[in-house]
Parts: structure tokens; C-alpha cells; sequence
């Protein structure tokens, strides 16, 4: 009964903290979809194909784990996609309002959708993709937040600006 359900995301990059909501919605949704925002608000470092690219190989292991992007409006997408959940991580009390604000709309624009949201294992709270970006910039060591290949692509990045 637990159906399909989608984990939106800016994932600029992907951390340890996006791969532990995912692993676990994965353990609870019979089919979890990573959707990539394209947010024309947000500069992002990484492009919609290369922030693909990363979550592809870092959720490689887990069958039930398929990666996308979107446009435009979740509730829209999540529809299109016949999932019946959003799935969304919780850290600090200042994501909460936030949160709040977007499930309440959410359910207003969709009733029969849920957001299903998930605590933050304690060992990710602090951790964000902001956080990476600038512990990466100073060439500091990101190997206990980021999986190996996206501390690759960090490095690169920055060795080319
Ligand atoms: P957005 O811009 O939509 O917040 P993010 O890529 O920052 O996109 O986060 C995507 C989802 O992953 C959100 O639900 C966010 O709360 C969750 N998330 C991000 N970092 C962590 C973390 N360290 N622990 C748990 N959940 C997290």
C-alpha cells in the first residue's frame, strides 16, 4: 500500500544527509523518485545534469530508486508521476516553518497527496548543501558529509574557477 512517492530537491550537491532520507523513504515506499528542481530563483553550482548524475551514482544500490527532474509546480509533477507522497527531510526547528507553510499549500492544491516528512539522523543535522559548498572552497576535508564521487566533482569545480 505504500505506493510511489517523491523526494524533491535543489540536491546542489547530493550529501550524506539527502542519502539518509532517501535510503530510509526507499525502506518504507514501494518506489522513491528523487526530483531535481529546476529553481530559476537559485544559482546553483551544479547543473540539473550533473546534480542527475551524482544522485544516479550515489543511489545506484537501491532498486527502488529512480532519479528525475522537474519544472514548474511539485504538486503537479508529484500527480503526473501517480505517487501518493512527498517525502521531505527535517533537521533544525528553522526548517519547520518553511516546511509548514509548503505542506499546507501543498495539501490544499492536492488533498489526497501527503508529505511524509522524516526526522534527520543526528550525525546530518548540521549538514546542508551550502555547508559543502563552502567547507569544498577552502579545500578542507568533506569525505565524512559527501559520498566519493560528488567530493570529486566538488574538487573539480573549484580547480576550474
Ligand atoms: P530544498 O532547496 O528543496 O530544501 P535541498 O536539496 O536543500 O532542497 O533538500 C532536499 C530535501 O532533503 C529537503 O527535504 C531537506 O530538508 C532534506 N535534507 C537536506 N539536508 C538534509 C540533512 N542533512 N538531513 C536530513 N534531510 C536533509
Amino acid at each position: 500500500m505504500a505506493g510511489i512517492a517523491v523526494c524533491p530537491g535543489s540536491f546542489d550537491p547530493v550529501t550524506y544527509g539527502h542519502l539518509d532520507i532517501i535510503t530510509r523513504g526507499a525502506n518504507v515506499f514501494d518506489k522513491v523518485i528523487v526530483a531535481v528542481l529546476h529553481n530559476r530563483n537559485k544559482q546553483p553550482m551544479f547543473s540539473v545534469a550533473e546534480r542527475i548524475e551524482l544522485l544516479k551514482d550515489v543511489t545506484g544500490h537501491l532498486p527502488n530508486v529512480e532519479v528525475d527532474s522537474f519544472n514548474g509546480l511539485l504538486i503537479d509533477y508529484v500527480k503526473q508521476k501517480q505517487a501518493k507522497t512527498i517525502i521531505r527531510g527535517l533537521r533544525a526547528v528553522s526548517d519547520f516553518e518553511y516546511e509548514m507553510q509548503a505542506a499546507s499549500i501543498n495539501k490544499k492544491l492536492g488533498p489526497e497527496i501527503e508529505t511524509f516528512f522524516m526526522m534527520t539522523n543526528n550525525q546530518y543535522s548540521y549538514l546542508s548543501s551550502s555547508i559543502v559548498k563552502e567547507v569544498a572552497k577552502y579545500e578542507a576535508d568533506v569525505s565524512d558529509i559527501v559520498p566519493e564521487t560528488v567530493e570529486k566533482a566538488l574538487r573539480k569545480k573549484f580547480s576550474q574557477s
